[in-house]
């Protein structure tokens, strides 16, 4: 394992950036962790980001952890979506702490800046998330390190402290300046944020905090796919293009069942195995008749057709397909519905509402904290 002096929390933002390279400038070794779950992470650039700006930078997959802690409801709340910043940050700056002795790193950097972010960014939001994370002594936030007592590491001489920064509040100019001076001329494109601030994503969240108990990383994997209709605990994801259609394919696991109209061109359903979830024949029918729907020729037929249902069996074998589809699919039991197509389902399976479901995400994640303005 190749030893740095430095952990960096890398997002990939420019501030996570200039976090790092300020001390990389004096001349320490310093390793960038890209944190991923179902919820963030573009481990895709990872690449392009170690060249554009001389890093090395490894993916840290926080995802199981992550969804255990907001199943668990994260102690200082979540914003308008359903992003909880302040556990967030404490998360990953506690993985940071674990990964120090694997890398043989001293400290631990991050991009913050007191007074950018309302919710994270708060002085006193940073001393929580520095104290509940384990990490005053590690901790080194080089772009507003002067305008904060000095850390050990500044104080043992390890980092030049004059070479630090006095960043504060929302202006973004002094990154700018800094970034001139760092000779960093590419720009971070934005890489598409988290998706537990956008409302979209949120409401697609929601239900599987509400009925997959407990809920698995998978399972936020799966909620990120195509279309998603719910009835109770009932769920059924759709895809809406090929590459969804292969995704959901992927991400079927034992109990499952995998859903494709046969003789038309369809889109493929995941009807999802929730525990104590009774998917019978009902409906079943019922999902199978909401996907044919959903296969514009076989709705316009006018009669009924019949839907292929996999009950998979064993996820990391791939058998030869479905009728029509040229895709692998899990292995599994075939059996054969016969269905009308229709949208008003019996079940009632339909698509989510976020503005429905805001008195249930207050009702389990409580009011919304200031948010950070993403
Ligand atoms: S927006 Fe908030 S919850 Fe999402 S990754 Fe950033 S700090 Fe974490």
């Amino acid at each position: 394992m190749k030893q740095y002096d430095v952990l960096a929390m890398f997002s990939g933002g420019l501030d996570s950036i200039l976090a790092a390279k300020s001390v990389a400038a004096q001349g320490l070794a310093v390793l960038g962790l890209h944190f991923t779950s179902p919820f963030f992470g573009h481990p895709d650039k990872i690449a392009g980001w170690s060249a554009d700006y001389g890093l090395d930078i490894e993916a840290v997959d926080v995802g199981p952890e992550y969804v255990a802690m907001m199943d668990a409801r994260p102690l200082h709340g979540v914003g308008k979506g359903l992003n909880p910043c302040v556990d967030c940050k404490i998360l990953m700056l506690a993985r940071c702490r674990e990964l120090l002795g694997v890398y043989g790193a001293k400290f631990i950097v991050t991009g913050e800046v007191k007074g950018q972010r309302p919710m994270s960014q708060r002085r006193d939001a940073l001393d929580i998330i520095s104290r509940d994370a384990g990490v005053r002594d590690v901790l080194l936030r080089p772009l507003c390190a002067k305008t904060m007592k000095p850390t050990p590491m500044e104080e043992s001489g390890l980092v030049d402290r004059e070479r630090l920064h006095a960043f504060g509040g929302r202006t973004r100019k002094p990154q700018f300046r800094l970034a001139r001076e760092l000779g960093i001329t590419k720009f971070p494109q934005p890489a598409g944020g988290c998706k537990l601030t956008e409302f979209e994503s949120a409401k697609r969240y929601v239900p599987v905090f509400m009925h997959a108990r407990p809920a698995t990383d998978a399972d936020f994997h799966l909620a990120n796919v195509g279309r998603q209709f719910w009835a109770g605990a009932h769920w059924m994801a759709m895809g809406r293009n090929r590459e969804d259609n292969e995704t959901l394919a992927r991400l079927a696991r034992p109990g499952d069942r995998l859903l494709d109209v046969m003789g038309f061109p369809s889109p493929l359903g995941l009807v999802r195995a929730l525990p104590g979830v009774d998917w019978n024949d009902a409906a079943l029918s019922d999902a199978a008749a909401l996907l044919a729907s959903y296969a514009p020729k076989a709705a316009a037929s006018g009669e009924p057709v019949q839907v292929l249902a996999r009950l998979v069996t064993d996820a990391g074998a791939t058998g030869a397909g479905s009728p029509g589809e040229t895709m692998p699919w899990p292995d599994g039991e075939d059996r054969v519905l016969t269905v009308a197509p229709s949208r008003a389902t019996r079940l009632g399976l339909a698509d989510v509402d976020w503005e429905a479901l805001i008195p249930v995400k207050k009702a389990m994640f409580g009011e919304s904290q200031e948010d950070d303005g993403y």
